[in-house]
């Protein structure tokens, strides 16, 4: 035991990320040896997009103790079995990247190994047709059974979902501090950020502070001068434009992206509205037209005016810097394409957790806390390029990413599958190998070869395994509920008018 006073945290922003690592730490560290302050401005508000997650999320709401259907009824949640890629590989060409698995595995060689030799037998069903997950959502069916693995996450409103972890994180003894932060004051020996000082002359000191103010990153970039490395030769769209609309007559379980002349749109369906926002290349397309493609592609009535978001993708050079270390957008702009943002939040609170500084701040975890990051987005990163750059489209923007150097990692990953179709995954990467399967296929990438172990097997007993793993997926998705009346049942959320969500305004 120490009598020293408690390690002073403070939480710079009240966004998904502020709100996130606020929660997290509250829960997780000893009260009276760290105490937990989090300074949001109303006035400034929150980048309010960010609905679509991926399954992880759970384990940070079993983690809180966060009740699920009292969570989705707050934030206006559906169900996510997956991601739908309309238009990517080909403007024709649509495929799921689905949560859980595809097929099931023989021995010791990978299901995909029979699938690629089951199509020289005639087996051209594609993998979805092998995947609960995928069956599940394009019949709009979610369920909670026994016996069924149907992995999840959630789309929802992120200002309300950012709102319902204010009351969480609050409720639990996170003191917060309204008002807008005018001035950041450094240690002049140390460098350190020493406090932050609001509009209204109050200041707020810490030993350790999170960075989670945004795009602006106020002390990560505006006061400690950090650097940001850019991937835009690799990612190069640069603007978003979003818009909720009514929702579609039915509900459906997965997010869907849609490939467009120099960008993407993406469709969130929630219980009270659609998400919508075309995500494209400034240099390949005009506002004009971006928010004209928008418009013509949306399921329902839009409700509300478009907002415009600007960004760079890429990254802070370092995340962790003296005594910030950023998250969320604050951190970087990694492409929403796979739902991936909130996620680097909660690993990157879960890392900030792992590597607290005990006393005075060490280099050593600093170097590693920042290897272990760089690590995890240059993964994600590589993933998404994946998407963009294996496309056989003729538009100008796409023929650009399709004849692009890719980074060495993404390329050695490529060759790889593309000689017998075999998958790698290093260390603690995001994405599974059945993630990084389903995209290559998708996108059109067939491998060579396959595992040798594959052909020992007779072709009719391939087949035979085939055709009994189509029946059972089919089979079993068959058997699962409505995914509008599983939400009506458990979690239904009471009327928009009744809910209004707080400020929300662009970065
Ligand atoms: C177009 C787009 C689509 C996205 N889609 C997804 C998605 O589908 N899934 C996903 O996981 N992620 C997505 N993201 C990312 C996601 O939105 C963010 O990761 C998430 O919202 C976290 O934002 P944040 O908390 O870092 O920043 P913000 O929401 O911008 O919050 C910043 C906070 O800092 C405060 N602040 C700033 N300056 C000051 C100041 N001077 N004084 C006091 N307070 C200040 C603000 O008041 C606010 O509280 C998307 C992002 C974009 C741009």
């Amino acid at each position: 035991m120490t009598d020293a006073p408690p390690t002073r945290i403070a939480i710079v922003g009240g966004g998904t990320a502020g709100w996130i690592a606020a929660s997290a730490l509250t829960r997780f560290l000893p009260k009276g040896r760290f105490s937990i302050a989090l300074v949001e401005s109303e006035e400034i508000g929150i980048v309010g997009v960010g609905e679509a997650t991926i399954p992880q999320i759970r384990l940070l709401n079993a983690a809180l103790g966060i009740d699920e259907y009292a969570f989705m009824r707050a934030s206006q949640a559906t169900y996510k079995l997956g991601i739908e890629f309309v238009g990517w590989g080909t403007a024709a060409s649509r495929y799921i990247h689905a949560f859980g698995s595809v097929g099931r595995p023989t021995g010791t060689v990978p299901f995909h190994h029979y699938w690629l030799r089951g199509r020289q037998l005639g087996q051209r069903q594609p993998l979805d047709a092998y995947s609960l997950n995928a069956q599940a959502a394009w019949s709009n069916r979610f369920a909670k059974t026994d016996g069924i693995d149907l992995p999840y996450a959630f789309h929802f409103d992120a200002a309300l979902y950012a709102r319902f972890l204010r009351g969480w994180a609050e409720a639990r003894g996170v003191t917060r501090h309204e008002g807008r932060i005018v001035e950041v004051r450094r240690d002049g020996e140390s460098g350190e950020v020493r406090d932050v000082v609001l509009s209204d002359g109050r200041a707020i000191a810490a030993d350790l502070f999170l960075d989670c103010s945004g795009f602006r990153g106020i002390l990560i970039e505006q006061a400690l001068e950090t650097g940001y490395e850019d991937w835009t030769h690799w990612l190069p769209c640069d603007r978003a434009i979003a818009i909720p609309c009514a929702p579609a007559p039915s509900l459906a379980p997965y997010t869907r992206s849609t490939a467009h002349r120099a960008g993407w749109q993406w469709r969130i369906p929630l219980q009270h509205r659609i998400g919508n926002g075309h995500v494209y290349c400034s240099a390949h397309t005009s506002d004009e037209e971006a928010l004209a493609v928008l418009l013509a592609n949306l399921d329902g009535e839009p409700l509300g005016e478009p907002r415009t978001l600007r960004f760079s993708t890429g990254r802070r050079k370092a995340f962790w810097n003296r005594n910030v270390v950023a998250l969320g957008l604050a951190a970087g702009f990694m492409e929403p394409l796979e739902s991936t943002s909130i996620h680097l939040v909660q690993s990157a609170i879960e890392r900030v957790i792992r590597y607290l500084p005990n006393g005075p701040i060490r280099a050593a975890d600093v170097a590693a806390y920042n290897a272990e990051t760089v690590f995890e987005w240059e993964r994600v990163r590589d993933f998404i390029i994946l998407h963009y750059h294996a496309n056989s489209r003729p538009e100008p923007f796409w023929r650009t990413c399709a004849t692009m150097a890719v980074p060495e990692t993404l390329a050695a990953k490529l060759a790889l599958f593309r000689a017998n179709g075999r998958i790698t995954r290093q260390n603690e990467e995001l994405f599974a190998e059945v993630g990084w399967l389903q995209v290559l296929i998708g996108q059109g990438i067939m491998p060579e070869g396959w595992h040798p172990l594959a052909d020992g097997h007779s072709p009719a007993e391939v087949v035979e395994l085939l055709t009994l793993l189509r029946q059972v997926t089919a089979k079993q998705a068959s058997t699962l509920s409505d995914h509008a009346q599983f939400l009506a049942r458990h979690c239904p959320a009471p009327s928009p008018t009744r809910q209004a969500a707080p400020s929300v305004m662009p970065s």
